[in-house]
Order: C-alpha cells, then structure tokens, then sequence
C-alpha cells in the first residue's frame, strides 16, 4: 500500500471512551516502532500536546502489530488478527473504517479491547494514470499487501487496480510472486518496505523505490531515484528500447559477417 500512497499517514478516527488517556497510551508503545503508522500516530500526540510515558518489553511483530507492558498491563496495537477481534463489537466500525480505505489498528489492553485507531494516506497523483499505462502495455497490475481485505481493495480501486492480494504476511509475499511466476508469468515487483525485499529478489526484476528502506534497495535490480510511480512505466519502455537496440545492432553485425566474411575469402575471385 505505501508504494502507492505517499506515505504521509495522518490519523483520522479515534473510537474509544477517553480519546486523550487512549492516545497517550497507543503512542507511548508506537514510539517505539519504524512503521509509518506508528509515526502518524506520534505525530497525533505531539500535535495534542500529549506527554507519553514509558513503555517496557516493546517488541515489533512484522506484519501483526507491536506488543509491550504499559503500567504492568500487557498492551496490544495491530490489525484484527493480532488482538483477535474477530466477532467483537467494533468489528462493523472497523470494517466501515476500512471500506473508505483507512487502516484501523486494534487496541487491547490485557484481555479487553480498548478501541481502534485508523490513520489514512492519500494515494499519489500519478499512480491511476501509471496504472493504466501499464495496463495499456498488456501488463497486469497486482497489488500485494499486508493490509487488510477492505483497505487494500479501496486503496486499489482508487489506483484502478483490479487484481488484489491483500492480509499478506511479510515472509509469504516471495510465495506470491512464485505462484504468479509458476503460472507463467514474468513478475516484477514494486516495493518499498523492509517486508518487501525477499519478493524483490524472488521477482524476475525487482524495483525499489528510493525513497524507501535501504534493504530494499539493496535487494532491488532497478531503482528508481525520484519518487515518482510514473518512472515504472519509462523503465519498462527504456528496457524495452535497450533490448531492440542491441538487437538490431547484432543483426547489422551478423549481416555485415554474412555478407563480408565471403568477400574476404574472395567470393568474387570465385566468380571470375
Ligand atoms: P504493507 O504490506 O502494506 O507494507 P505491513 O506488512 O507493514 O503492510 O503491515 C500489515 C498490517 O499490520 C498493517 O496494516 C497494520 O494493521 C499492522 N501493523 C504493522 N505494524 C504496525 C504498528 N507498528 N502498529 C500497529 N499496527 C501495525
Ligand atoms: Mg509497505
């Protein structure tokens, strides 16, 4: 998703009792982590003049969310999945949430869960319109993902993207670009996060944003300088112009050969 977005998260919704003790308590553990959602939801208590406290046993749980012990309780933010909220009363809140393509994140405290909190990113200028280009070259545009179900597809369609593979797991994205490839098909792979490296190398070209994770980067065949999405479809078309240029400079080579070599040789002494 963050490919296609410009990675710029800001909080939206708040659902919970006290919005301001909820905030300081889902800040205080996402300090801790990397993630770009983590950083908007920072960002929030700042802009609140929230004060956050520590927060012990913090660990990162890719793809799930993040874990640690707020005031001797154990503290869970992440998506439904990590804190089981399946069938639980604000199920239909957060798949509203999700429909307009904002991701919730889950907050439990001990056993109970405490409220959601869904942050949005609004997606590039450029990314419908580079879509369709590549659509137009007989390319079939995935979007492949560790949001859930109903994000992901409103992000995509909003990008014009028709083929979704959503709720992935970091270590199960090279899985998906293999079953794409066993079906034939030559993959490459769009990615800038952490969890998008081991499918930048598995696809046949990988290509990394650089304004992305650095192991990313360095996993990529191809990266592009300037965060423009736009520069997916000039690297197809001067890959595409490099590889007809090289063969037609083998067939002047070749013909040249076929056509010199019996000179040389004397092919016109031959003929009198
Ligand atoms: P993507 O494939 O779009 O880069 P990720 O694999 O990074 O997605 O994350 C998948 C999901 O895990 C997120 O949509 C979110 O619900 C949850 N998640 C990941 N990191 C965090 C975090 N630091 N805080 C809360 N939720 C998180
Ligand atoms: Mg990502």
């Amino acid at each position: 998703t963050g490919t296609l977005t410009y990675g710029q998260m800001v909080v939206t919704d708040i659902v919970t009792q006290d919005e301001s003790e909820f905030l300081r308590m889902v800040a205080s553990i996402e300090k801790y982590s990397e993630h770009p959602l983590a950083r908007a939801i920072v960002t929030k208590a700042s802009e609140m003049n929230i004060e956050l406290v520590d927060v012990n046993d913090f660990e990162a749980i890719s793809g799930f969310g993040v874990i640690g012990t707020y005031q001797n309780q154990s503290l869970k933010v992440g998506n439904q999945r990590f804190v089981e909220g399946a069938g639980h009363s604000l199920s239909a809140q957060a798949d509203n949430l999700s429909n307009q393509g904002k991701t919730s994140m889950w907050v439990k405290l001990d056993d109970e869960i405490v409220g959601l909190i869904a942050v949005a990113d609004t997606i590039k200028e450029d990314a419908k319109q580079t879509v369709a280009k590549l659509k137009k070259q007989q390319i079939d545009v995935v979007m492949i993902t560790g949001d859930n179900e109903r994000t992901a597809t409103a992000i995509a369609a909003q990008a014009g993207i028709d083929h979704v593979i959503a709720e992935v797991l970091p270590e199960d994205k090279a899985n998906k670009v293999m079953e794409l490839q066993a079906s034939g098909k030559k993959v490459m792979m769009v990615g800038d996060g952490i969890n998008d490296s081991v499918a930048l190398v598995q696809s046949d070209v990988g290509l990394a944003i650089s304004s992305g994770t650095d192991v990313a980067i360095e996993s990529a065949d191809v990266v592009l300088m300037h965060d423009e999405l736009d520069d997916i479809d000039k690297t197809i078309r001067l890959s595409k112009a490099t590889l007809r240029n090289i063969k037609q400079n083998l067939f002047w080579a070749f013909f040249y050969n076929v056509v010199g070599i019996p000179l040389a040789m004397g092919v016109f002494t031959f003929f009198g």
